[in-house]
């Protein structure tokens, strides 16, 4: 068997990345267009016949970027546009805006996925020599095809427009890619958040938050009274076992639905685990408590889970705990969870307080 190719920075290439390439290619072969229709329709051929090598060029590297590494098509584009820049000011010397060519060019590299900080450095570092070189060149030779002042703003322009529109493409194109980016990590973020403190099937929250959140509140308000209650469905095992684990899953989805609407903004709960749930009461004292979840019990009864087609009831036992502003919460849920114990051995159903 064939032993898979590892993969080119092609195909890791990101989409936003090539784009951008694309563009910088497209603007620039249309310039080169513009630039040799300009030379013949001006009868200045030589200058005309020398840009066709770079339009050539430029349309070959276009072709190749969905086909070759994007750091080779990165590289020869900045060659195309380093050397048409050196071309274009031996013809016409420092005032026809040629040099502003080197400022895209900076962008790209620096915005480069694939290289690293020396080689942009090294980059940076070889175009400040060309624009160094060039325009001591300038100071010491003359234009090889002179042009009068008019053409020189002319160019200028032009020349301005181009690099001003490469800049723009790269600009936007990584800007926009970074707020996506951001965006996105925002939303990843959230995500995560969310799924860290609740129960994947019930939606509520797992027993680490709640515990937590319970914490908190004994920490900031130490001289409030709050109760716990915990509840567990009876005989929950004879669901699964008699319709199956779905309809038991759906039992304990369409339960957490039933608690979430009766707290109402009054407490919180939590998926305690298996097919047990603890509340947390902020502001009750046991009566209060044993009254709210003894509402809760009754609701419980009267409520009917659809599933296939058919109704299923359950009942819940309960046990609840005022806080005594001594124990620590695990004592505090354990005294709950004797008094559920005690509801379970002596017929279920029921409230415990
Ligand atoms: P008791 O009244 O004494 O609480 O009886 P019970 O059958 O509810 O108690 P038991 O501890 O024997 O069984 C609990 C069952 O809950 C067993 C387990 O398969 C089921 N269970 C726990 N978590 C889930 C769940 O996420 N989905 C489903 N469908 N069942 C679960
Ligand atoms: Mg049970
Ligand atoms: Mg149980």
């Amino acid at each position: 068997m064939r032993y898979p190719h590892s993969k080119t920075s092609q195909e890791y290439a990101p989409v936003y990345y090539s784009n951008a390439l694309k563009w910088c290619h497209i603007v620039i072969i249309l310039y080169f267009v513009f630039y040799i229709f300009s030379c013949v329709f001006l009868n200045r051929f030589s200058e005309a016949r020398f840009a066709i090598p770079w339009l050539a060029a430029a349309c070959i590297s276009m072709y190749h970027i969905n086909h070759t590494n994007m750091r080779w098509i990165l590289l020869f584009y900045s060659m195309i546009i380093v050397g048409w820049m050196c071309q274009f000011i031996y013809f016409y010397g420092w005032s026809c805006g040629g040099i502003n060519f080197i400022m895209p060019l900076m962008v790209i590299s620096f915005f480069s996925i694939y290289d690293t900080v020396a080689n942009k450095i090294f980059f940076t570092l070889f175009l400040f020599g060309v624009r160094v070189g060039l325009f001591y060149y300038c100071q010491v030779s003359d234009t090889h095809f002179p042009v009068s002042h008019q053409f020189s703003v002319v160019f200028q322009v032009v020349n301005t427009a181009v690099v001003f529109l490469n800049m723009a493409i790269v600009c936007l194109t990584f800007s926009e890619n970074i707020q996506k980016a951001e965006k996105q990590l925002m939303v990843y973020n959230q995500e995560l958040k969310k799924q860290a403190v609740t129960d994947p099937l019930t939606g509520l929250y797992n027993r680490r938050y709640l515990l937590d959140m319970i914490e908190n509140y004994m920490r900031s308000n130490p001289s409030t009274i709050f109760s716990v209650a915990i509840g567990d469905i009876d005989l929950f095992k004879n669901v699964n076992d008699t319709y199956g684990h779905n309809c038991g899953d759906q039992v304990l989805k369409s339960l957490s639905a039933l608690f979430r609407e009766k707290l109402d903004g009054m407490g919180s709960l939590c998926r305690w685990g298996g097919e047990e749930f603890l509340f947390f009461l902020p502001g009750m004292n046991v009566d209060a408590a044993s009254q709210f979840i003894t509402d809760i019990n009754i609701a419980i009864v009267g409520h009917a889970v659809e599933y296939k087609g058919e109704t299923h009831h359950v009942t819940m036992t309960f046990g609840v705990e005022e806080y005594d502003f001594c124990s620590n919460l695990s004592e505090l849920i354990k005294r709950a969870d004797d008094k559920l114990y005690y509801g379970k051995t002596h017929g279920r159903n029921q409230v415990i307080f």
